[in-house]
């Protein structure tokens, strides 16, 4: 993509980090800021073993998260999300920053 111009109007994080001990806090770069509660952000895992892929049902049930579930480690997954491997071993949901400024916007 060489049209600068383009680029710019793509939302990215211009920060990722951590609010308090379990949160997460992400500065992006229209200015704002977001700070996702882990249980919650657990809860809207997106991976297959999460969200039937056929019918975009949940299938992870809310009472089956740990209360005090938080993010051991984020990683970058290219340029359009992070991987984030939980407490409770689960690490196969990836966070796309259209997913995550979606969320927090509601
Ligand atoms: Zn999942």
């Amino acid at each position: 993509m060489a049209d600068g111009k383009k680029l710019e109007k793509i939302l990215v994080p211009l920060e990722v980090g951590r609010a308090g001990e379990h949160d997460i806090r992400i500065r992006w770069n229209d200015s704002s800021e977001s700070i996702y509660i882990a249980r919650k952000l657990r809860m809207e895992c997106p991976c297959a073993h999460c969200v039937d892929e056929t019918t975009g049902r949940r299938i992870l049930k809310e009472p089956a998260i740990a209360m005090d579930v938080r993010p051991a480690a984020i990683e970058p997954v290219g340029r359009y999300g992070i991987c984030i491997h939980w407490s409770d071993g689960h690490s196969t949901g990836i966070y796309t920053w259209e997913k995550l400024y979606g969320l927090a916007q509601r």
